[in-house]
């Protein structure tokens, strides 16, 4: 019975997506749902990022938060358009939330919308918000062990931002491991070590946000 409630949810949610989708699609923007533990550097790594590409793509920001609209604030006081979702205690953003998310956003003026989930490694993954990219953020502090316990997040995604790589002198993480341990999940993904303290790393990540958001047009213009 409550396996049957799941898939009902599940199934009601990518229809929606879907809908974001299609209406991400017509409006030539393409979204990227970003995905880590709380306090993995998500809003930081999305400012520095905003930073390096501003002159080149038009960027918004879908924030999902449980409560509070500190990191929306924290964008629209450098003058990045954001919009909060409050989840009110949900662990993870869903595809209606986005979509009424997408209703307050100027969509005719946006290339890129990055979506912030709500910060949990589980199940953000079984949620579709209509996204074109997923993005895992995992920071060093956490540990290099995290592949091995939420494999699902990890072998969905289409890149990998290490991230607080100025930290590795201090947290033991054995990058070498790590590397090995996700790519036996995900051959196809992207990785990016990167700080967005220092600033390290983070032109490599946003060049490969620029080369999607190129083939993203090439495919809507042959379309
Ligand atoms: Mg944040
Ligand atoms: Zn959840």
């Amino acid at each position: 019975m409550e396996i049957k409630v799941l898939k009902d949810i599940l199934n009601a949610n990518n229809q929606i997506a879907e809908q974001n989708r299609q209406l991400l699609t017509s409006k030539h923007v393409m979204a990227i749902n970003l995905m880590s533990s709380p306090g993995s550097g998500k809003t930081t790594l999305i400012m520095r990022t905003v930073e390096q590409l501003k002159s080149r793509a038009r960027i918004a920001v879908i924030e999902g938060d449980v409560s509070s609209s500190i990191d929306a604030e924290k964008l629209g006081q450098v003058g990045i358009t954001a919009v909060q979702i409050n989840t009110g205690g949900g662990c993870h953003l869903d595809a209606s939330m986005v979509n009424s998310a997408l209703a307050s956003l100027p969509l005719d003026d946006i290339d890129i919308l990055f979506i912030e989930n709500v910060g949990n490694l589980i199940c953000p993954g079984g949620f579709d918000l209509g996204e074109y990219l997923r993005v895992v953020i995992l920071s060093t502090p956490e540990g290099d062990d995290k592949p091995h316990k939420y494999p699902l997040l990890f072998s969905q995604a289409n890149a990998l931002v290490v991230n607080k790589t100025d930290l590795l002198p201090h947290v033991g993480f054995d990058m070498e491991a790590f590397v090995r341990v996700f790519q036996g999940l995900n051959q196809q993904a992207a990785l990016f070590k990167v700080s967005g303290i220092t600033g390290d790393g983070i032109e490599d990540w946003g060049e490969w946000v620029m080369i999607n958001l190129q083939k993203l047009r090439t495919q809507n213009s042959t379309r």
